[in-house]
């Protein structure tokens, strides 16, 4: 999804390969991307955009007129069925269809309030009914959405909105006889009982808790870097011979310590799977729940209840304010283009998006000059990246003394050496031209022309602008957007969450099972400053665009802050994590975790170990020879037992078979549980369990997947105890793999935590909170929901007598 839709990728990729050797060879050797941008770009052929075009209309990204009553409809079953969550989504979707001011959107607002509040959205709901109303709902049904309305507000506690509303609602009835007699029977009696509540609910007021307010002055740094807004005075930006820029701390670090917070320069949505093409043409439209479905395509936020953009469908946000602040800021442009967009991908969209917000900075100096340079081709043209050494947010002369430049110390700061998140650091991230591939670079900078052809097209439209200077900076542009692209397949930052498995609705089962999941892309030029490392002293964390990130262990001074760019010594093998840093970010790895699993011994990490079905000791690699690689681990080897006392050898291939079957029966026990048949799928794993016992060590990451899965099905039939204990096998197996203060380690003591509350099994339960507590803090400060609720269970632990407890929270 960063990279164009495969189609476009392969029509290019051929493309480049039926150019004439002559052509291939001008732009592979070129060596300033402003030529290879137009040597490319001159060879896109009217062909190649109308077939662009055609891939680009596989998307559905306008307002379709029979959407809206397909989802409603759908949603209504849902509905019916109590899946509220469903409901609310697909209303969602068809509210992302219709025209504002119809009947259609006002009716999918209407019934998204509806399923809001039996989710307990009461502030959600509310605003829906507002919306409902704003968009012109029916008269005859108004009586309706205020009862729920007035319902929303007792429960919320304004208890005088409330009053008013139901005298409001009183008086609308007396000047209207007209209603069937019926129905005002029904509204009256409900009424009666709404102004019941109203009183009960005053009379209780006094003893209402005031609403819990986030303590997010939690999540500000202690002392801000004068050099680096963002960062924390611990740390201070050097330049190293061989890495580059880098972070090191100028005192001892604590674990836990807020080193970045930093606002994404820009992000963009992950748009989730590509729908099927040209769906919706047989009335069947895409009902799959997406990231746009559920966050703010602007902030990111999680919500249930999105406006879309009133030009579009695609663009979904959590507030009016949100969609203002984009159009503002970037939609306004991106709004028509959706389709081509989804099609070219991610970093396409970003390297649009990031010369979109340059315009509203000093830094769009950069544009300019490059604008200069495009239209003065005689000019002995430096490499793009020296362009800039004097960004106009110089204050004025000063920096210029007998007319020669100041150099600024570091790539990226301003004269006065302050590296800040703006367009000139963005601007100033490598491009590592020199490492991509011909083709690569061919496709970025087609796919940039085509996308710039576009924006002219579109521009051509409007009457006010003066053609040739308009033409001018957009091919400018190109080369800067040309350039992001590059940037980014070293410098974007994934945006990641904790998502919980709210979907499936159940609330009782409350054994979560949260996974990490990717949210978008961005680009942050602070955290851009962080090398990396298979084993980071560091941990990132993402609320809304923000990333924070804290110290994991504990720092000493003088020692570099790193964070991991992805391949992790935990998650992925020493060479397969060197292959993937060499070939996605073109540097050999060097990190301590590498250098010592370089020269290990052939025995592999413990969650990836086989034992010996007779006495259960570690197998090894019984190297053929004492000069072959230790860490070639081909197929057709023999593993033979690490006892001197047992002569038990096995092939290899065979035991990844077995490896593979018991995978292979896991996942079929997965579905199980998912579809509710706890039973099998309880049967399946213990087998599965009894078969591991024979090759698989005590902490391979296997056992611990079926433990878990145990787990998760026990708690699902209520029975807590047992659940425990599987998930305390399985949270050994994530100690081996991932390290006991892991943010891994966190989410399965919050799991365990969870269950012991569950089980009323009070000593264990504070004392795992506990444990859970001290690990996450480390990685996301206090404002994380996890500590949030299991600070919520400890209070409620530590408040009732054991007795009164009630069931799960
Ligand atoms: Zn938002
Ligand atoms: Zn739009
Ligand atoms: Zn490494
Ligand atoms: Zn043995």
């Amino acid at each position: 999804m960063d990279l164009p839709v495969d189609e476009w990728k392969s029509y290019i990729f051929q493309k480049w390969s039926l150019l004439p050797k002559s052509i291939q060879d001008t732009i592979s050797t070129a060596d300033t991307l402003r030529d290879i941008f137009l040597h490319s770009s001159s060879l896109l052929q009217p062909e190649d955009e109308m077939f662009l075009k055609s891939l680009s209309r596989g998307y559905l990204v306008g307002k379709e007129p029979n959407a809206p009553p397909f989802y409603r409809e759908e949603g209504n079953k849902k509905f019916q069925k109590k899946d509220y969550m469903g409901a609310t989504v697909l209303y969602s979707k068809g509210i992302s269809h219709a025209r504002p001011h119809s009947a259609d959107i006002s009716l999918c607002y209407a019934n998204r309030s509806a399923a809001l509040f039996y989710l307990d959205e009461y502030e959600m709901c509310l605003k829906d009914i507002t919306r409902a109303q704003m968009h012109g709902y029916p008269e005859s049904l108004q009586p309706k959405v205020t009862l729920r309305k007035v319902e929303c507000l007792v429960t919320l506690g304004r208890l005088q909105e409330a009053g008013q509303t139901i005298r409001d609602l009183e008086s609308n009835f007396a000047a209207k006889p007209s209603l069937a007699a019926a129905q005002f029977q029904i509204l009256q009696r409900n009424l009666c009982r709404l102004k019941m509540k109203v009183q009960e609910r005053e009379n209780l007021t006094a003893s209402f808790p005031a609403t819990l307010t986030k303590a997010f002055e939690d999540m500000d740094l202690r002392e801000e870097n004068e050099q680096i807004p963002g960062a924390s005075s611990s740390v201070s930006l050097c330049m190293d011979p061989l890495k580059g820029r880098c972070l090191i701390a100028t005192k001892d670090i604590l674990p836990g310590e807020l080193l970045v917070k930093e606002d994404a320069f820009v992000s963009v949505l992950n748009p989730g799977e590509r729908p099927p093409l040209h769906h919706g043409l047989e009335g069947k439209w895409d009902t799959r729940v997406t990231n746009g479905d559920l966050y703010c395509h602007r902030c990111l936020r999680h919500t249930l209840a999105t406006v879309p953009c009133d030009g579009c469908s695609y663009a979904k946000y959590c507030s009016h304010e949100c969609m203002q602040q984009a159009w503002d800021l970037y939609h306004n442009r991106e709004c028509p283009l959706g389709g081509l967009l989804l099609t070219l991908g991610i970093f396409c969209h970003i390297a649009l998006r990031s010369t979109l917000l340059a315009r509203f900075e000093d830094a769009s100096e950069v544009i300019r000059k490059l604008c200069v340079e495009m239209s003065n081709k005689d000019m002995c043209s430096p490499e793009s990246e020296n362009l800039v050494q004097t960004p106009s947010s110089d204050p004025g002369g000063e920096s210029e003394e007998n007319g020669k430049t100041v150099k600024t110390p570091v790539p990226g700061c301003d004269l006065n050496g302050k590296y800040e998140n703006n367009y000139n650091a963005v601007f100033h991230l490598m491009p590592h031209t020199e490492n991509h591939s011909p083709e690569y670079k061919f496709l970025c900078a087609v796919s940039v022309s085509a996308l710039c052809r576009q924006l002219e097209a579109a521009e051509s439209s409007k009457p006010a602008t003066a053609p040739p200077a308009r033409r001018l900076e957009l091919r400018a542009w190109g080369v800067a957007m040309l350039k992001h692209m590059l940037q980014l397949q070293c410098n974007a930052q994934a945006l990641t969450s904790i998502q919980r498995p709210a979907l499936s609705g159940s609330k009782e089962n409350s054994v979560t099972n949260s996974r990490q999941v990717r949210l978008a892309t961005g680009i942050f030029p602070v955290v851009s400053l962080l090398n990396h490392s298979c084993s980071p002293n560091t941990s990132v964390s993402f609320i809304s665009t923000v990333a924070t990130i804290r110290a994991s262990e504990k720092i000493g001074k003088g020692q570099e802050i790193l964070h991991c760019y992805g391949p992790h010594r935990s998650r992925m093998a020493v060479a397969e994590r060197r292959q993937k840093l060499r070939s996605q970010y073109f540097f050999d790895c060097g990190c301590p975790a590498c250098q010592k699993e370089k020269h290990r011994a052939a025995v592999g990490p413990r969650w990836e170990a086989f034992c010996c079905d007779r006495c259960r000791a570690p197998l090894q690699v019984k190297l053929s020879s004492p000069f072959s690689s230790p860490r070639v681990l081909e197929g057709g080897d023999v593993l033979s037992c690490g006892s001197t006392s047992c002569t038990e050898s096995v092939s290899r291939d065979h035991l990844i078979s077995r490896l593979q079957d018991l995978q292979q029966q896991v996942g079929q026990a997965r579905k199980l549980l998912t579809s509710g048949q706890l039973e099998r799928a309880i049967q399946l794993l213990l087998g599965c369990r009894h078969d591991a016992e024979s090759f698989l060590s005590a902490e391979h990451s296997m056992v611990g997947e079926m433990e878990d899965a145990l787990a998760q099905a026990y708690a699902a039939l209520g029975d807590w105890q047992k659940s425990a204990t599987h998930l305390q096998k399985s949270l050994r197996v994530v100690e081996v793999q991932h390290g006991p203060s892991s943010v891994e380690m966190g989410h399965e003591l919050f799991k365990l935590a969870q269950l012991f509350f569950n089980g009323f099994a009070i000593p264990e339960a504070l004392n795992t909170i506990q444990r859970a507590e001290k690990v996450l803090m480390v990685h996301y400060g206090p404002c994380n929901d996890e500590i949030q609720e299991l600070q919520k269970m400890k209070s409620c632990l530590l408040d009732s007598p054991p007795i009164s407890l009630g069931p799960s929270v």
